[in-house]
Formats: C-alpha cells, structure tokens, sequence
C-alpha cells in the first residue's frame, strides 16, 4: 500500500444507554494509503457514520463517551488533540461530504458565502483569490455557470447541484482525505453515477485519498480499492475489492454480494435479503453477533465471538475460516 496517510487502531466507541455503556463499534482498525479509496460497507446501524464522525472529532459527548484507541492521521493521534487543533485539520486536511446536502449546508448563506468562510477560516488568501477559488472549485466539482451558481441559496439547487456544491466545499481547501458518507443515497440513479464519477475523478487527479461510506456493493465495485465490512459495530471481513467480489468468505458478505440481483445470469435474477436484523447493542451476546442471522452457523458461534484473523491478504472474522 501506498504511505499510510490514516491509521485507525483498536478504535472502540461506547454510548450511554439506560443499562450503562454499549459498544457501537468495537476494537475497529484499518488504515488508508495516499490516494487510495477505502470503502466501510455494511447494513444502516453497523457503526460506519460514527466511524467517519469520531475521525473527525464531531461524536457527541454525551451521548458518546470519549473514544478509546487510536486514530492517527500522519502520525498524530486526532483523539489526543485540543478542539482548537482538531479544527485546524478538519476542513482543511480532512474534509467531509454528507449524505443529504440540505442539512449540512447553510440555509441562509449563499454557496459563495460558505465556501468563502471555509478559505478564510483555513488558509492565507486574500478576498480576489479566494473568490478565485472559490469559482475553481465549482468548476472543478462539475457545476455549470459557477459564478451564477455561487450567488445561489442550497434551496435554490436541484438535489445533485447541492451534493456537487458540497463536493466544492470538501475539495475547497485541497485536502488530503476526504469522507464521504452515503455521499448518493439522496440522488436519483444518474445524478447518482454522475457523482461518484466525478469523486473517481478528483480522487485521481488529486491524489486525494477517499474513506467512502456506503451500504451498496455496486458503489464499492466502481470507486473502491480495498473494502471492510461492518457487522454491528465490528469488523467481520476486510479485502482488496477484487477479492471481496471473486472469493467472499464471511456469510454476511456473501449475503451482501447475493443482495445484488445483477450479479446473477439473466432469469436467474431475484431479490435476495438477509433474514432477521441488525442486533441492538443490548442485544449483544457473547457468541457472533451474526448467529442469529446466519446460514452456516454451528455450535461454536453462539458461544465464542470469532477474533478478526488474517488469511492471506484479507482478513475474516468467522470460525469457519480459524485454523
Ligand atoms: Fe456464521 Fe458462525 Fe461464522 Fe458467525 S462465526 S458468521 S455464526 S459461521
């Protein structure tokens, strides 16, 4: 892998619960090179947005408690940092692309105005280059006519113009990292692949390394170098892409892949789910959190949580693959 830019160890985030602490995600670890997309895939409630949020030092507290682990960007332990010095790189060297645009930017400021802030707050340019970049980065993010885009309010953009302005916003600054959470979820199928074309794009021209959140296999296909999959706030499998695709091995990644009915030959296609749900964090026993759920379980499971184990190049967290 190219150099580590991210390093995310033993990453645990407990929330407070009427019963006491519950772990939303648990013992997480993974890292990201320098112009590699890294995708987080699982079911909604799997741990992925609170990941991204406690990257960027934006859990609350409470409901959160403090984070345990570590998360190192470049080295530096983002969860040792002062607010202060948090806000110096998020924004700036980290930056954030939400799923709904509508309630992460600012009704009442125009785009020109948000972005504006952004490089003001950020970096050393005076007002003509910022409105400079500030036009560079709607062109360069894909929007037609930025200068009358720029005057505009959020309302006053289609769904896909607002996520392209929210793409300006993240790549304003040239960031190193940019996390996009869900970044299509809201968006009709070809404002959709419009936009994960041009996050394909800038992560390519840019160097950019990209930490995409997504529940859809289809997204990580197309944009992803490696992939873990999330199961209730743990890591059950990690994996270059390719091998993900070709020779899945945990059973909730093959649930996940046999979910995609364009994967099958045509005739063949039907809507496969998962049975049953994601647990509740109270609901947490001690065997696999994905027993109840699974097609292969056995004895073991229900008793013995699988430690994440390497084989090969991936990782599995399944007592059918322990040796
Ligand atoms: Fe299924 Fe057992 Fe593997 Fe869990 S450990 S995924 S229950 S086979």
């Amino acid at each position: 892998m190219a150099d580590t830019i991210l390093k995310v160890e033993d990453l645990t985030l407990q929330i407070t619960t009427p019963n006491g602490p519950a772990p939303a995600v648990r013992g997480l670890s993974f890292s990201i090179g320098k112009g590699e997309c890294f995708c987080l895939v699982g079911e909604s409630g799997c741990g992925k947005t609170i990941t991204a949020l406690s990257i960027l030092g934006l859990l609350q507290h409470p409901p959160f408690l403090p984070p345990m682990g570590s998360i190192l960007f470049h080295g530096e332990d983002l969860l040792g940092l002062r607010e202060e010095e948090l806000r110096r790189i998020r924004g700036r060297r980290i930056s954030m692309v939400f799923q709904e645009p509508m309630t992460a930017l600012n009704p009442v400021m125009t785009i020109r105005a948000q972005i504006d802030e952004l490089l003001e707050e950020h970096t050393e340019l005076d007002r003509e280059q910022r409105e400079k970049r500030v036009l560079q980065a709607l062109t360069e993010a894909g929007i037609p006519d930025p200068a009358q885009r720029a005057a505009a309010y959020p309302h006053q953009l289609s769904g896909g113009l607002r996520q392209r302005a929210m793409i300006a916003m993240a790549i304003a600054c040239e960031p190193e990292l940019i996390i996009a959470d869900e970044p299509t979820t809201a968006l009709d199928v070809t404002i959709q692949a419009k936009i994960l074309k041009l996050l394909k794009r800038l992560q390519q021209e840019k160097g950019l390394s990209l930490l995409l959140i997504t529940h859809n296999l289809g997204i990580v296909a197309n944009m992803g170098d490696r992939v873990a999959v999330m199961y209730a706030g743990k890591m059950v499998e990690q994996a270059t892409v390719n091998e993900i695709f070709e020779n899945p091995r945990h059973p909730y990644t093959k649930g996940l892949l046999k979910a995609m009915p364009y994967r099958l030959p045509k005739g063949q296609r039907r809507l496969h789910s998962i049975k049953g749900r994601v647990p509740a964090l109270h609901e947490l026993g001690k065997g696999c959190p994905f027993f109840k759920r699974c097609p292969s379980k056995m004895d073991l499971c229900s008793r013995e949580d699988p430690p994440l184990e390497r084989i090969g190049e991936a990782l599995c967290a399944c007592h059918l693959f322990r040796v």
